[in-house]
């Protein structure tokens, strides 16, 4: 299996096209980030999810998604990352991604690039304007046909595609 230090991901892809950029070995680091925080802190009905943000700085910020009992009241992992980065002074995001681990009854046993939710869309779009955010590809996100859990393929794209026609006040 390839072992090289742009492929941290066991079986990850990436996809190049018009529509799918392609990842750097920064953003391969973005993600091992992620993975490797998820998979040390991961605890059913807790932390389900980590977020890595790369600043402006090149420095790597990480979060943990914070399930809470009272679901409402839970916070995504990107908010944690992000405001990680924004307290240490980082004035830019360059890019940010988010991996989901397993809970228990799934089958597969891999921690996956998932996308950002509609709320934290908007959050990163007012804070991280200019951001990538790196996805996989929907058939290969957690929850797909077993046959297709061995790899993800990655892209990355701009945050600002992520919400066309966000909401904004009028004058
Ligand atoms: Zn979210």
């Amino acid at each position: 299996m390839d072992q090289s230090p742009s492929r941290p991901i066991p079986g990850a892809d990436v996809v190049e096209g018009n529509a799918w950029a392609k990842l750097t070995s920064g953003d391969h680091a973005l993600i091992e980030a992620a993975r490797r925080l998820i998979t040390e802190r991961y605890a059913e009905n807790r932390h389900h999810i980590a977020a890595a943000v790369r600043g402006g700085s090149g420095r790597i910020y990480t979060g943990l998604h914070l399930d809470t009992y009272v679901g409402r009241a839970s916070v995504c992992a990107e908010a944690v990352a992000l405001g990680q980065a924004l307290t240490a002074g980082e004035t830019s995001i360059e890019a940010i991604v988010s991996v989901r681990h397993p809970r228990p009854r799934e089958q597969h046993r891999d921690c996956k690039v998932v996308s950002p939710c509609g709320i934290c869309r908007e959050m990163l779009t007012d804070f991280a304007a200019g951001c990538a955010v790196i996805l996989a590809e929907p058939d290969t996100q957690a929850g797909a046909a077993p046959e297709s859990s061995g790899g993800e393929r990655l892209k990355r794209v701009a945050v600002a595609s992520l919400l066309p026609e966000k909401y904004r006040r009028r004058p």
